[in-house]
């Protein structure tokens, strides 16, 4: 008989890919966290140029220098990180930096407190470290934020890393500058790492995005192009951190992936070094449909937060499993809470990464609904 590794078995496939995989074709999915933009025309004309020229062979584990170096700048300017070229990996996405960032960190019984409500990949990235995994409970009433004294309250001296996630997905919320400084402190002070997921850093409304970089070397940076330059099937992705930690990740890298796909490096190297004015678009694009989903939900009188980032609403009803199923079968796919950690329960995500007219339909239909 089949019998898998072990550690195969502390993790189940994704819940959102599940259910997008049973809905019906006229049905309307606000459950990917996916742009539905098309990527910008500078960047896949940069593709083209380099697949002509035959840019397609293997490239230095670490990425392409060029690139490199535009991150590099990025970082510093943006940011206010130092991190020279050597100090970044260029990765299969940050779902790629996420996994080398802990699997290079994480031993067996090592406690890693993961937001709750939190992306999903999280737990099962430690999991597969065989790391403990402590949920920092997140409260609607702070408006889902991580706080310092929520952190000084869960550590132990057993806790190895902190992953942060501002603007975060499922919530949408966006963490103070206070917060972000207080938590370096806290990683200093007790020899703890920050794996700072910043992949939604550039759709912010309300607020302004800190990396916690800029105030500890304990962070690790890790970011990304799919969601700021509409760039999911590129898979393409980064991760910044001090050399020592960076000559680790970088085996796992190295055995797993090789290096990112070359195109898609040409890919990130325009985006990054090419017109900006894109990144605007999208945002306010993003923004007028968070309006539309707000006012909306505020007229259907359910309770949520307006998020401040992201494209993700996670509002709160009675019973959240059959508010999804009912949306799902009036042909709105939607997720429930519960998928996001225990804190989830009772809530649901509506990704209004989607058009404003599928939108404005999907939230006809969950108005259709009696609760
Ligand atoms: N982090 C968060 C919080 C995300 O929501 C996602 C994508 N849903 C990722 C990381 C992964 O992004 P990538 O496509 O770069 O792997």
């Amino acid at each position: 008989m089949f019998q898998p590794a072990k550690r195969c078995k502390l993790i189940q496939l994704s819940e959102i890919r599940k259910m997008f995989e049973l809905v019906a074709e006229d049905a309307i999915n606000l459950s990917l966290g996916e742009p539905d933009f098309d990527t910008p025309l500078n960047i896949r004309e940069a593709v083209k140029v380099a697949l002509d020229s035959g840019f397609t062979h293997y490239t230095p584990n670490k990425g392409i220098i060029e690139l490199r170096e535009a991150i590099s700048c990025k970082l510093e300017d943006e940011n206010k990180i130092n991190a020279d070229p050597e100090s970044i990996i260029v990765t299969v996405g940050a779902s790629e930096a996420l996994h080398i960032s802990i699997q290079a960190l994480i031993n067996s019984g090592d406690e890693v407190l993961i937001p709750d409500p939190g992306f999903i990949s999280y737990d099962p990235c430690v999991k597969l470290a065989e790391g403990k995994i402590v949920p920092l409970e997140l409260h609607e009433e702070n408006e889902f934020r991580m706080t310092a004294d929520d952190v000084i309250d869960t550590i132990t001296d057993k806790t190895k890393a902190i992953i942060l996630n501002s603007p975060a997905n499922p919530t949408g919320s966006v963490m103070q500058k206070e917060d972000i400084k207080g938590i370096a402190e806290i990683a200093e002070d007790n020899n703890i790492y920050l794996i700072s997921d910043e992949i939604y850093e550039k759709i912010i409304y309300e607020g302004k995005h800190y990396s916690p970089g800029r105030y500890t070397d304990n962070a690790i940076t890790i970011n990304g192009f799919s969601k700021t330059y509409a760039m999911t099937g590129f898979r393409i992705g980064y991760v910044a951190a001090k050399p020592e930690l960076i000559e680790e990740m970088l085996k796992v890298h190295q055995y797993n992936a090789a290096c990112a796909s070359s195109l898609s490096q040409i890919a990130g190297l325009e985006a990054l070094t090419g017109p900006q004015e894109c990144v605007g678009e999208m945002l306010n694009e993003f923004k007028r449909r968070r309006d539309l989903v707000v006012k909306r939900l505020n007229q259907m009188e359910i309770t949520f937060k307006a998020p401040e980032g992201a494209f993700y609403v996670f509002p709160k009803v009675e019973n959240s499993m059959e508010f999804v199923n009912k949306a799902i079968n009036k042909g709105v796919i939607i997720v429930n809470g519960a998928g996001f950690g225990k804190c989830g329960e009772g809530h649901f995500r509506i990704s209004y990464a989607a058009s404003y007219e599928k939108l404005t339909e999907a939230m006809d239909r969950l108005d259709s609904i009696n609760i």
